[in-house]
């Protein structure tokens, strides 16, 4: 006998059959004995449904009423699937977020749970009921002191559910949905995806974060936290599907379920090298072909970044160890004799990197690292972001300095800050899944000033507007007046209030100005064994060189690698990308049965 949290999504609760299919299900289920508390979204369609209604009354309609509005698709799938349950001779009760005790942040629309009142739910699960809980919503307590409904945010029932199962102390927390489970890729992109059996938290944090929408990321943050074991598996038949993998188990603490510290690691890499090569020619194939012939000589690259310029032009920038910096260079050199353009290098440098679950979904924490870093006088060379990591290359000889002031800033301990770690990741698959992101807007802030604190100013005026930016990419080149220009993506329906969000900063630096780019997609390669195989991102780049598609902007991340290509070619660049590391076969090939 075990408490398990079940949740199923839209899809797997969408007309009356299904209901009643999921009903069987938890009701075999619960005569084995387990104790359910049962999560679920709306059926079907219903929340898109509801807010395509309130936009035909109004383009803004306020986010009160529309948590008011969409919470309501939730209330009819719990009291539908309750009375089949009870249709069945099972004793089951519906609960509304509120009455099971979601407590959130008033934030409507995007509320992060604070805390979840567990007494009722074991009251209920006490006298031997099925409690089936509303998922995506919770309840705050506003200025008047009415409780007031709020939602999580689109995909929020995922959350629902972990936040439950973690309030519970749960045994395993099971996402049923209509794949079997997480695959190599989306299988509406790729029909050759394969199921994963088992994937870090780390990783799927990533995936998720970059598109791979079959889990809300705020859920894979939670499980990673503290420790619970989530499973994503088939809402029409028995098989286990994935199973999520996390070392974590942290205490849960007075600071809020999901507010909890976000950073819980730092470290602080020396002796590494920086290699800039500005003003290459912006065609396909440039960057297979360097970092390739880099690989054959066995040169292990680590952040890589690229950015496309005034002139269609690229910047290629990337860093290796300082003892691999002469070969480094007379591999470049011998590339950009080909192809034109100039070499830069740097010897001296450092890396310091922050890391944690939900780190670039949390704007203000990228924005107090490079602020932290101004604040010192600090310059960032290069900086790499992703969900569980942002890292800064600086200048080695402040290193020290940088490490203490961000242990400071981020309240760190002794035992979470590493000096010189060892490589991670060996005996991994360099790469595990494929993710592409549609809604990503490339934008560049052209002639801003090369000294410290212009990234922390960039980022703190969007982390104010809740803004979250990412792929950073600072240019290679500087204009005759020392400026550069620095390159993000966001996501595409926050463009217009980062124009405005920016826009006094911007007037504060002549010459700087905001650029909007073509409509882009991002396609990304994750995998834990990256940082231990050299030539990943050479196969990435190389198979998308094959497809003849253009890379616009580059930037990596220490189990990741994400591509900027233009819209019409995501879906392609992302089958090139899985197609070339064997992700359709590979378990076939390792004859892995389930
Ligand atoms: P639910 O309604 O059950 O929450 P979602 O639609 O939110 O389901 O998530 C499941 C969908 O996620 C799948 O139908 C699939 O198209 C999509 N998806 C995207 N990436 C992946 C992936 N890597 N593995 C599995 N499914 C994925
Ligand atoms: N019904 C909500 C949505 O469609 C929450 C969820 O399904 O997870 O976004
Ligand atoms: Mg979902």
């Amino acid at each position: 006998m075990a408490l398990l949290v079940q949740k199923f999504g839209g899809t797997s609760v969408g007309s009356v059959d299904r209901i009643k299919a999921v009903a069987n299900k938890i009701a075999t289920c619960k005569e084995l004995g387990n104790e359910l508390v049962v999560v679920v979204s709306a059926m079907g369609q219903t929340t898109d449904e509801l807010t395509n209604l309130a936009q035909t009354i109004s383009k803004n309609p306020p986010q009160r009423e529309m948590d008011m509005l969409l919470s309501t698709g939730e209330q009819v799938s719990i009291a539908l699937l309750s009375i089949a349950l009870n249709e069945l001779g099972i004793q089951a009760v519906s609960m509304t977020g509120a009455q099971v005790g979601i407590v959130t942040e008033s934030a409507h629309g995007r509320a992060r749970i604070l805390e979840v009142r567990t007494e009722p739910l074991k009251a209920l699960l006490s006298e031997g009921k099925v409690v089936v809980v509303a998922g995506f919503q919770g309840t705050s307590l506003s200025s008047r002191g009415t409780a007031e409904i709020t939602t999580l945010g689109r995909g929020g029932s995922d959350t629902s559910a972990v936040a439950l199962a973690t309030a519970l102390e749960a045994e395993t927390c099971e996402i049923f949905t209509d794949v079997p489970g997480v695959l190599t890729t989306d299988p509406r992109k790729e029909s050759s995806a394969q199921l994963m059996p088992t994937l870090s938290c780390d990783e799927m944090l990533e995936l998720a974060s970059l598109g791979a929408a079959v889990l809300h990321p705020r859920a894979v943050e939670l499980a990673r936290n503290y420790g619970v074991t989530l499973r994503v598996r088939s809402s029409w038949t028995d098989d286990l599907g994935t199973i999520l993998t996390s070392s974590n188990r942290r205490s849960q603490g007075r600071e809020g379920l999901e507010l909890g510290r976000p950073v819980d690691g730092l470290e602080l890499i020396d002796k590494q090298a920086v290699i800039g090569l500005a003003h290459v020619p912006d065609k396909p194939g440039i960057a297979a072909d360097l970092f390739e012939k880099l690989s054959v000589e066995g040169v292990n690259v680590d952040l890589i970044i690229q950015a496309t310029h005034e002139g269609n032009s690229n910047d290629i920038t990337f860093t290796v160890e300082e003892k691999e910096l002469s070969k480094a260079k007379k591999i470049s050199q011998s590339v950009l004799q080909e192809i034109g353009g100039e070499l830069v290098t740097q010897n001296g440098m450092a890396k310091l990197s922050i890391s944690g679950a939900g780190i670039m979904g949390r704007p203000g924490i990228a924005a107090t690292l490079f602020d932290t870093l101004s604040r010192k006088g600090i310059n960032i060379r290069l900086i790499a972001t992703s969900e569980v990591k942002v890292s800064c290359v600086i200048d080695a000889s402040l290193g020290a300095k940088g490490l203490r002031a961000i242990s400071e800033a981020f309240e760190l301990n002794e035992s979470q800050i590493k000096i010189n770690p060892e490589i991670t990741g060996s005996g991994e698959p360099e790469v595990r899944g494929v993710a592409m992101d549609p809604d990503q807007a490339q934008v560049s802030v052209q002639g801003v000033p090369d000294k410290p604190g212009t990234a922390a100013a960039l980022c703190s005026a969007l982390a104010e507007s809740g803004i979250s930016l990412d792929a950073i990419v600072q240019s290679e080149r500087q204009q005759k007046d020392g400026s550069r220009d620095i390159s993000f993506t966001l996501k595409k329906c926050d463009l217009m209030q980062a124009d405005n969000a920016l826009s006094p900063l911007l007037a504060k630096w002549p010459g700087a100005h905001l650029k909007n780019g073509p409509a882009i997609t991002r396609v990304s390669a994750v995998g834990a064994g990256m940082p231990a195989k050299p030539g990943t991102a050479a196969r990435m780049f190389r198979a998308l060189a094959n497809a003849k598609i253009n890379i616009a902007l580059i930037a990596t991340s220490e189990i990741r690698i994400s591509c900027v290509v233009s819209e019409a070619e995501g879906i392609r660049a992302l089958q090139a990308v899985h197609n070339y590391f064997e992700l359709g076969n590979s378990l076939e090939k390792q004859n892995i049965q389930y």
